[in-house]
């Protein structure tokens, strides 16, 4: 079966989908992005990633392309059409295309907009939760504004790349201070040895994730101890478990950091729980 994405009003197979080659996401970087898990042919906690979508759009004062009602449309057809049960949605919305030149159009360009879909292996997913995921850690290099869900994404790159060759699946980011910030696609949290789940706040020098924010309120229901706060490298050592989150894995324990193993080196009770717990928490569409 051929995959199918929107690009600007069009649904292609994949094949032939295209953008412009001045379109400023290609230039520059110059545009946001969304991913959304997808259950049961339903997209997992939409309005929140709309909202945050909203907040990227405006912090980089590119247009809404479209009502997000009309985003949501399809988003959710080009799940249907890619006949995605179980996977991922992804939307990119770039400033347009124009004439390259750093600054913005002189004359208001039509916001570009792609949306694909795919499938992930749930049973293989599973399995590594089971088995947990390892992390080396890198030198914070990236912009100070990470809170905006751009894709520009070249730092990420290259940590990620950097842990595949580490041998390890995730890297955190440690910034000059010595704390961890989130990872190069997730954010990053710690069990203290007395059951306290610590995770930086959002408040600068992360992607405020939104499986982050569900889980806390998941914390919250199933009375887990919680403390916003940054954590250094010692302290992820010392720590009783970790774990990181995104849409793409929810919650996903780490049982090793820089080759050191976290806790007994197996997935840890809290995370487990967590991931068991999450969709009866989230939204949804
Ligand atoms: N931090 C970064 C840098 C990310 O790229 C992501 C997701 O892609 C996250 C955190 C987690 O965000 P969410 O839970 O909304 O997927």
């Amino acid at each position: 079966m051929s995959r199918i994405a929107y690009v600007n009003g069009q649904y292609r197979d994949l094949r032939d989908a295209s953008v412009n080659v001045e379109d400023r996401g290609y230039q520059f970087a110059d545009g946001v992005y969304e991913v959304c898990e997808v259950r049961g042919r339903r997209l997992v906690d939409f309005p929140r990633h709309m909202a945050r979508l909203q907040r990227s759009l405006r912090e980089l004062r590119i247009a809404e392309p479209m009502p997000l009602s009309a985003l949501g449309i399809v988003m959710h057809e080009v799940v249907r059409r890619n006949r995605v049960t179980y996977g991922l949605v992804y939307l990119q919305v770039t400033r347009g295309v124009a004439r390259r030149d750093h600054a913005f159009p002189p004359n208001p360009v039509k916001p570009s907009v792609v949306v694909t879909a795919r499938a992930l292996n749930y049973e293989k997913n599973q399995q590594t939760a089971a088995k947990g995921i390892k992390v080396v850690t890198v030198p914070e290099n990236r912009w100070p504004r990470v809170d905006i869900k751009s894709v520009s994404l070249l730092p990420n790159v290259l940590a990620k790349q950097e842990a595949r060759e580490r041998g390890a699946y995730e890297a955190w980011y440690v910034g000059s201070d010595g704390f961890i910030t989130e990872g190069a696609s997730s954010n990053a949290w710690i069990v203290t040895n007395d059951g306290r789940v610590v995770t930086r706040s959002a408040d600068h020098g992360i992607l405020a994730g939104i499986t982050r924010a569900v889980l806390m309120e998941v914390m919250e229901a199933l009375q887990i101890r919680l403390e916003e706060r940054p954590f250094t490298l010692a302290e992820a050592h010392e720590a009783a478990e970790a774990f990181v989150t995104s849409a793409s894995q929810i919650v996903m324990p780490v049982v090793a950091i820089d080759g050191q193993t976290v806790g007994n080196g197996q997935p840890g009770g809290i995370a487990r729980r967590l991931r068991e717990e999450f969709h009866r928490f989230s939204a949804f569409s």
